[in-house]
């Protein structure tokens, strides 16, 4: 049961499983640091509840809900007006739930990857041969936008082939390929993990010539620990391996802005949560 002081607005996140979601922490910190009340609930929904779980949100006065595994896609079907990212990507993580029940639909993962590479790591996508592993929610959310910094190459690989083709069928230049498809390849620039892979304890099962001695590997997933692709891509001989937690925040940050037209300290947040050397 979620107290709730009178003149909080409500907020949540909506996902399938969604106990693991550090949001609330932070969407609660971004009000703390803005002097605005809002409460921010977890709700765990399958997918043949998402409709369900959505609209009763709205209907109890809900504002905003981000949105994670698996329903991004299938939460922009919900959507009545849909933002230029979003429509991009075919997915959305940030919807505003109107007056009348109307639905707007956002999706702020590819601005927050690309604000955490460039204003927080500082590197650089222009120029850059980059690998996206992954075609679900959280691949179609970043692709445009990493393409729109002129990258010299980008090439989708993903466990299930016709998810990749269809995916990369949205842009001309984006070549998909299964993970095994990858074994000849040079090493990548920039390779982003955007699977769940080795999450259940298995070892990811992507080639380890895709890494190299240049090469950054960003793990769109984030831990305390090293999660199993940082230490694969470290074994693998990765230069360097990197977590989501600027990602997280940043497109977190770019949600709130959203709804309170007020853009977070996300540096600050950062700090506070994974102490000074957290863009290391
Ligand atoms: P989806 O459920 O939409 O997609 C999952 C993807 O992972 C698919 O490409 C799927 O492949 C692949 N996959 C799942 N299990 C395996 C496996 N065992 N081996 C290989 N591939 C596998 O999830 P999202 O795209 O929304 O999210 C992916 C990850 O990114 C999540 O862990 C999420 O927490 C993280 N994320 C982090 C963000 C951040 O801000 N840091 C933002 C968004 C997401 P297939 O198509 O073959 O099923």
């Amino acid at each position: 049961m979620v107290q709730r002081g009178e003149g909080e607005a409500r907020y949540g996140i909506v996902g399938h499983p969604v106990d693991h979601s550090r949001s609330p922490t932070i969407h609660r910190l971004f009000a703390r640091q803005a002097g605005v009340e809002i409460s921010y609930e977890l709700i765990d929904a399958p997918p043949e509840s998402l409709e369900t779980a959505i609209r009763g949100f709205a209907a109890a006065g809900g504002k905003g809900l981000n949105i994670t595994v698996p329903h991004k896609e299938a939460a922009l079907d919900l959507c009545d007006t849909v933002g230029e990212a979003a429509k991009l990507a075919g997915a959305a993580n940030t919807l505003s739930l109107r007056e009348g029940g109307t639905i707007r639909g956002d999706n702020t993962d590819g601005i927050g990857l690309i604000r955490d590479l460039q204003e927080n790591r500082g590197l650089t996508v222009a120029g850059a041969r980059i690998l996206v592993l992954g075609a679900g929610g959280a691949a179609r959310g970043i692709i445009g936008p990493l393409l729109a910094e002129n990258p010299a190459e980008l090439r989708l690989a993903n466990r299930s082939r016709e998810r990749a083709d269809t995916l990369a069928a949205k842009w001309d230049s984006v070549v998909a390929c299964t993970f095994a498809e990858l074994a000849d390849e040079a090493p990548f620039d920039l390779v982003f993990n955007a699977t769940s892979a080795g999450l259940k304890g298995e070892a990811p099962p992507f080639p380890t010539n895709v890494v190299g001695s240049n090469s950054t590997a960003y793990d769109l997933v984030y831990s305390l620990k090293d999660t199993p692709f940082v230490t694969w891509a470290k074994a693998a001989g990765s230069r360097r391996a990197v977590q989501g937690w600027g990602m997280l925040v940043e497109q977190a940050a770019e949600s709130f802005e959203i709804w309170h037209g007020n853009r977070p300290n996300t540096r600050a947040i950062l700090t506070q949560l994974l102490g000074p050397r957290w863009n290391r």
